[in-house]
């Protein structure tokens, strides 16, 4: 008998999640500077973060010693969104809410939708509790809702949809979302997970969070790891029923989210100069890289997030000779794109380096 056998099978057949590459382990591989290195790996803000969450979180020290208080946050994200504090689910990055979501309605013998070219957290999710994946080829590399609903099966007890999706950067419309929810049967839980939605021009956005009063199976989720610049503070949420949010705090860790956290979201929150300068320079830059894209001859497929994922034939060998000039940019083999690699959107100065850098990778 080896210890691995005692697991269940479905936890040994989990591949662990492959994140971008930190800065200090390439520094450490290839001996190069880490301050001659330019990470555009993790869909990470590179202006930084919010001075105001900056601010809160080195005044939250004070009282560290003290467990954390969710009131203040929830009621935060309540009064913004007009939705009740029983309606709301925080978590250690929006990665924690969606466990818990597939914690609660997943076990062994029910199974879960997404798309083929989704994001990774879906499957580990699925299987740490228990559930099998049914993937869905994807349409024009995003989701083809009509094929997610008729693949659900009577077991299925959970939809996944990532919008914008991550790591293609499609994006579906909210009257098709809204189609969606309301042919989808519902006894199904449908997830929204909407970690790049402030980066949707207004005029695309849509009020997603007011839909959780019409469905009684919807789950929004949003995070402080993106336009926010709080990746590294680990803080999300999900906006939902209050019958289903009840439910997610059962399997919650009591204290899931830190003092430190919970304060920077807060300021984060209302520090609109900072989302709005976050805003600009992520458009701004998304022209700069789509437009070198197009110099060097290479289709990109159009993103309404923070990345943009090109195809660059040989993937592995590119991102190779990328990583030796010191820059970082995400393989998404793991995500069924072998010939694709995904850029994060950075500063002026790191999307011209990795311009630059592509160039020469490309010409060998
Ligand atoms: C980055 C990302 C998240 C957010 O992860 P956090 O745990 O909040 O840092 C969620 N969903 C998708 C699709 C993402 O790309």
């Amino acid at each position: 008998m080896s210890i691995a056998e005692l697991a269940p099978a479905y936890i040994r057949a989990i591949s662990p999640y492959q994140p971008g590459k930190p800065i200090t382990q390439l520094a450490r591989e290839m001996g190069i500077p880490v301050d001659k290195i330019v990470k555009l790996a993790s869909n990470e803000n590179p202006l930084g973060m919010s001075p105001r969450a900056r601010a809160a979180t080195q005044a939250a020290m004070d009282g560290i010693e003290r467990y954390p208080d969710q009131f203040d946050l929830t009621a935060a994200l309540s009064e913004r969104f007009g939705v009740g504090m029983e309606q709301i689910v925080l978590g250690n990055g929006s990665n924690d809410v969606l466990d818990l979501v597939a914690r609660v309605f997943l076990a062994p013998g029910r199974s879960s939708v997404f798309s083929r070219h989704a994001f990774a957290v879906y499957p580990l999710a699925t299987m740490s509790a228990g559930g099998e994946c049914i993937v869905v080829p994807a349409k024009h590399y995003g989701h083809d809702l009509d094929a997610m609903r008729s693949a659900i099966r009577p077991d299925t007890r959970l939809i996944w949809i990532a919008n914008p999706n991550n790591p293609t950067g499609n994006y579906l419309p909210g009257a098709q979302v809204k189609a969606f929810l309301q042919a989808v049967p519902k006894d199904v839980i449908v997830v929204l997970d909407e970690a790049y939605n402030e980066y949707l021009p207004p005029a695309d956005r849509v009020d997603t969070l007011a839909w959780v009063n019409e469905f009684s199976n919807l789950v929004v989720t949003r995070t402080f790891s993106k336009i926010h610049g709080l990746a590294g503070l680990r803080v999300g949420y999900g906006v939902t029923t209050a019958e289903i949010a009840d439910l997610m705090h059962r399997v919650r860790q009591p204290f899931n989210v830190n003092n430190l956290a919970l304060a920077g979201a807060i300021a984060a929150l209302d520090d609109h100069a900072f989302i709005a300068a976050s805003f600009d320079n992520n458009r701004r830059g998304m022209e700069q890289i789509v437009a070198g894209l197009k110099r060097l001859g290479l289709e990109h497929i159009p993103s309404h997030g923070n990345f943009v994922t090109f195809k660059a034939g040989e993937a592995a060998k590119v991102n190779q000779a990328l990583l030796k000039q010191g820059v970082i940019v995400r393989p998404i083999a793991g995500y069924a794109l072998p010939e694709h690699l995904r850029v994060t959107i950075g500063l002026e100065s790191e999307n011209a380096r990795f311009l630059e850098a592509l160039e020469k990778a490309l010409a060998g």
